[in-house]
């Protein structure tokens, strides 16, 4: 739509701006190509706490990508790609084992019966080989698999809910967790979500985020930890700041957070200290000047 006249007058609307945003995203799916091989990939991990006694119950496992000419990437920038051109099967992959090895690390050095969070891309939902790959990253590094939890979106689980169905199931009687990520944004229903064989929600940062604002984000946060309640899973509040929200939450029932109140998603090496230390304190960040 939109090409008046003849079909080349097309070329004409193409600004400068667009076609370097074009060669930019080329660009990008063949540096993802390269990049796993070439070691550009980075995990860190955010604490998860407990709300009551503020002890680290699990580590989100998040991916960082170095550029060696454009520095970092955030994921919010390239996971999409690596959706789009399939590159996100093999570093979705390794995101998944070096959680599991880690995880396996931290138990072993008896720094506490932890799990890990692993995000998992829609792409890699929908994966034939899905619950091998699971399985097999699991035996390679010998994390029991109650101690994984897997966390997906409500769109992901949307877009086939017959397969995503038989797939949670099949994960589940293996024994691992299963998250539904960014709650509140997506469209699921009580009806679909009784469906799935999940045992957590992770209320979006967005409602946490916007709880003083007066607005009906409490409203929505009020609802999801009544849901999680109701249904018997587990509800996880993302991206807590301050104490005010931490205690909204937990004066409702929510048992767990994560957030810069806590922690920011820090390397291995910086975790294990945090682990060693047992409890995280609430530190509430200086307001910016
Ligand atoms: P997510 O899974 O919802 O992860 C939580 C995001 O919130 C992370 O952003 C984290 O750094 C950020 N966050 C945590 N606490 C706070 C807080 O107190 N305030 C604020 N403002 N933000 C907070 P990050 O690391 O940039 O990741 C963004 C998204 O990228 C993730 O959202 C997830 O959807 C995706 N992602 C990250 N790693 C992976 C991965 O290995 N595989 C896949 N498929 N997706 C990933
Ligand atoms: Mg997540
Ligand atoms: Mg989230
Ligand atoms: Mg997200």
């Amino acid at each position: 739509e939109g090409a008046k006249g003849t079909p080349g007058s097309r070329w004409l609307q193409f600004e400068p701006g667009m076609l370097s945003r074009h060669t930019r995203l080329v660009e990008m799916d063949h540096d993802l190509e390269r990049a796993l091989d070439q070691g550009q990939f980075h995990v860190v991990y955010q604490p998860q706490v407990d709300l009551e006694d503020g002890r680290i119950v699990s580590l989100e496992a998040l991916l960082r990508w170095h550029h060696p000419q454009r520095g970092w990437i955030p994921p919010d920038v390239f996971i999409p790609r690596a959706e789009a051109n399939g590159t996100i099967i093999a570093i979705g992959d390794f995101v998944l084992n070096a959680a599991c090895r880690q995880a396996q690390h931290w138990r072993q050095a008896g720094l506490g019966g932890l799990a890990v969070a692993v995000n998992l891309s829609t792409v890699q939902l929908y994966q034939a080989d899905l619950v091998d790959r699971v399985r097999a990253a699991l035996e390679a590094s010998g994390l029991p698999a109650t101690a994984l939890e897997l966390e997906l979106t409500e769109t992901g689980l949307m877009e086939d809910m017959g397969t995503a169905c038989q797939v949670l199931a099949q994960l589940r009687a293996m024994g691992v967790g299963l998250s539904v990520d960014d709650f509140g944004t997506g469209h699921s229903s009580l009806a679909y979500l009784r469906r799935f064989p999940v045992n957590c929600l992770k209320l979006d940062k967005r409602f946490v985020g916007d709880l003083e604002a007066g607005g009906d984000a409490e409203v929505i946060a009020g609802a999801v930890l009544a849901l999680a309640q109701s249904l018997g899973l587990t509800c996880v509040a993302e991206g807590v700041e301050t104490r005010a929200q931490a205690d909204w939450l937990r004066a409702r029932g929510c048992r767990q957070a994560q957030g810069y109140l806590y922690a920011r998603p820090q390397s291995a090496e910086a975790c294990e200290r945090l682990l060693a230390a047992g409890i995280l304190p609430a530190k509430e960040a200086l307001p910016e000047s």
